[in-house]
């Protein structure tokens, strides 16, 4: 099967068989009946749609139940703005993805605050509000009799730039555009806007504490979604001629949603797969018509348990998220952590921080210090409140009192990503990285707030984008050696043992180039040889200057690596000194340690 998948991958998705196909199709159509190049053509926006949903669902992992209200929104504002208004369709068609991108943006505002279950009866009320209004408001749109006359092939009414143009020529013209929108939408995903998407669809608050703003990701994929459907109902309005509103209702955007699930989620190639079914399909189910969503609901039912990842995940391998040229432009010469300036102020400072859970006092009054080169382990029993501190320390909660400053700034009540880009980063007690990634995609991850390439740069794959990648892709193969996990670099993160995920958790952090660092129990689970390279990483963090916390439990392994030590027990600092001192003293013999002979052993 790996074999066949193998073969088909690099089939389908090698350029010259994609360019091939591409041509194939522009200049074969020529001899196909009128019938079959309509056919083609509503092919190409279905793949359009079906991409659209995989950039927002797939990748993004929020989901639009109007996504025919978006595709509606295009194909409406190019048809009206053309009839009425007289604009020529170099203006209506983008226009028309630009209406389609503004409705989603509008949509998505609340995004940073809300779950992807309100965002998406968001979409849904939009999709059903959209095609109540069309029906009213027949002075525009021509209500539910639909807009007829709209300049198109059809009627040989459609001219662009002066020419006339024929069915022929026009499916030629959609064929092109789909073309490209793919290979933009392709880099994107590629770039680390793309893995962004991703970040945020396996874990919110990780990709927050890596830099990455969940809001703005998320108003930035229904932006881009909903830009990609109204570019596609644009195209669609001139084909045809006629708008109804019928062409637009939640039957049309849950067909889309099902085109994507089949296909499989988060496989470009999939999709394409996908929309021919679909697009093919219909035509022989023709006399299923009145019990559509039946048979929508079944397709999709034997998909999700027969193909969890869909036709992708039948037929190819899994798709990869890093352009194999910028790959191929790594250098060996990236080093691993960069000395890190010592900067002004006290380094990290907490004072009397105070974090209430109900009535539960988890952080009670708690001050500490961290300073450039030293690490303090924080310990404690369970339920102590350790990563408790972590979470408020990095903006995932807001503490009831007290500050945290960073270099003299206090950044209490700052966004997650905004203090990891101020350069705190932190790992977490449970690992959250994004499974279906490889280590080396999950370590590139770290590196998104250094990032400088813009949406542009990296749609269009430009050279300066690529080269900035592989200076990253450098550091990449640098941490991996260094954490001693450079053999399995390709490997997906879901495929290796626990203690892997560990130390790609840890190394995902240096990519940030941190300026501190917080390490939640990092060494739970791992076996001696890796807590020994894990210990090394550790090492290499102080002797290049990071302030690091360190939570563990291991009280050999945090011998041999502390230079101050702060316990915690039931959210009160009980002792604060060296780790002689701590061995020593009896609060903390109590509280945690036990008798003092087991502290010694
Ligand atoms: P530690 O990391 O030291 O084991 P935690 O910081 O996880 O301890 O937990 C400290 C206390 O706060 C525990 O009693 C825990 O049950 C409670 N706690 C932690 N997170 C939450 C939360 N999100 N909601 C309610 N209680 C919490
Ligand atoms: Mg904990």
């Amino acid at each position: 099967m790996i074999a066949v998948q193998t073969v088909l991958t690099r089939l389908l998705t090698h350029p010259v068989f994609i360019l091939a196909m591409i041509v194939a199709l522009f200049f074969g159509a020529a001899w196909l009946t009128p019938g079959t190049v309509a056919i083609l053509g509503f092919l190409m926006l279905n793949i359009m749609l079906a991409q659209s949903m995989n950039l927002l669902t797939g990748i993004a992992g929020q989901i639009s139940l109007g996504h025919a209200g978006f595709y509606g929104m295009g194909a409406y504002a190019s048809g009206i703005l053309m009839k009425t208004a007289g604009l020529p369709f170099i203006v209506t068609v983008p226009a028309a993805g630009l209406i389609g991108a503004l409705t989603g943006w509008l949509l998505s505002i609340p995004a940073g605050r809300v779950r992807e279950f309100y965002l998406a009866m968001m979409t849904l009320a939009f999709g059903l509000i959209f095609r109540e209004i069309v029906r009213e408001w027949d002075d525009l749109t021509g209500g539910a009799v639909g807009l007829s006359g709209v300049p198109s092939t059809t009627l040989r009414t459609l001219k662009v730039l002066g020419f006339s143009l024929d069915a022929l020529d026009y499916f030629r013209l959609v064929l092109v555009v789909t073309a490209i929108v793919m290979w933009l939408v392709h880099n994107f995903i590629q770039s680390h806007y793309g893995r962004a998407f991703y970040a945020i669809h396996a874990s919110e608050v990780a990709a927050g504490c890596l830099g990455i703003p969940r809001g703005g990701t998320k108003r930035m994929a229904y932006t881009l979604a909903a830009g990609m459907a109204g570019l596609a109902g644009g195209l669609y309005a001139h084909m045809i001629g006629y708008l109804g509103p019928e062409s637009f209702d939640l039957a049309r955007s849950i067909e889309v949603l099902v085109t994507t699930v089949v296909g499989g989620l988060g496989s470009m190639a999939g999709q394409i797969l996908s929309a021919i079914v679909f697009t093919f399909l219909p035509e022989k189910l023709q006399v299923f018509a009145q019990y559509q969503f039946i048979v929508y609901g079944l397709i999709l039912a034997f998909s999700l348990i027969l193909l969890p990842r869909g036709l992708a995940g039948l037929l190819l391998l899994p798709p990869r998220f890093i352009r194999p040229a910028s790959l191929r432009q790594a250098t060996a010469d990236g080093v691993a952590i960069r000395p890190v300036e010592p900067g002004t102020g006290a380094g990290l400072s907490v004072d009397h921080v105070t974090m209430r859970f109900g009535g539960l006092t988890a952080v009670d009054d708690v001050s500490l210090e961290l300073r450039p080169g030293r690490i303090t382990a924080l310990i404690g029993p369970n339920g102590s409140g350790k990563s408790t501190l972590v979470n408020v320390i990095s903006g995932i909660y807001r503490p009831a009192a007290g500050t945290v400053r960073f270099f003299g700034e206090a950044i209490t009540g700052l966004r997650d990503d905004a203090i990891a880009s101020a350069g705190l980063l932190r790992t977490f007690q449970d690992p959250r990285l994004v499974p279906r990634f490889t280590v080396r995609e999950n370590l590139l991850l770290g590196a998104h707030r250094r990032y400088r390439t813009g949406l542009v740069s990296a749609a269009l794959s430009l050279p300066a984008a690529a080269r900035e990648e592989a200076t990253f892709l450098s550091t990449v193969d640098a941490v991996t050696k260094m954490a001693g996990i450079a053999d399995v670099a390709d490997r997906p993160l879901e495929s290796l043992p626990y203690g892997y995920r560990r130390l790609v958790e840890v190394g995902r952090a240096l990519l940030a180039e941190p300026r501190a660092i917080l390490l939640d129990e990092p060494a739970a689970g791992l076996s001696e040889a890796e807590m020994a390279l894990l210990a090394r990483l550790i090492r290499a963090m102080k002797d290049a200057g990071l302030m690091v916390l360190l939570i563990e439990h291991h009280m050999d392994f945090v011998a041999e690596l502390v230079d101050d030590v702060v316990v915690l027990d039931s959210g009160r600092v009980i002792y604060h000194g060296d780790i002689q001192g701590m061995r020593r003293s009896p609060a903390v013999i109590e509280a945690y340690l036990g008798t003092p002979e087991t502290a010694h052993a």
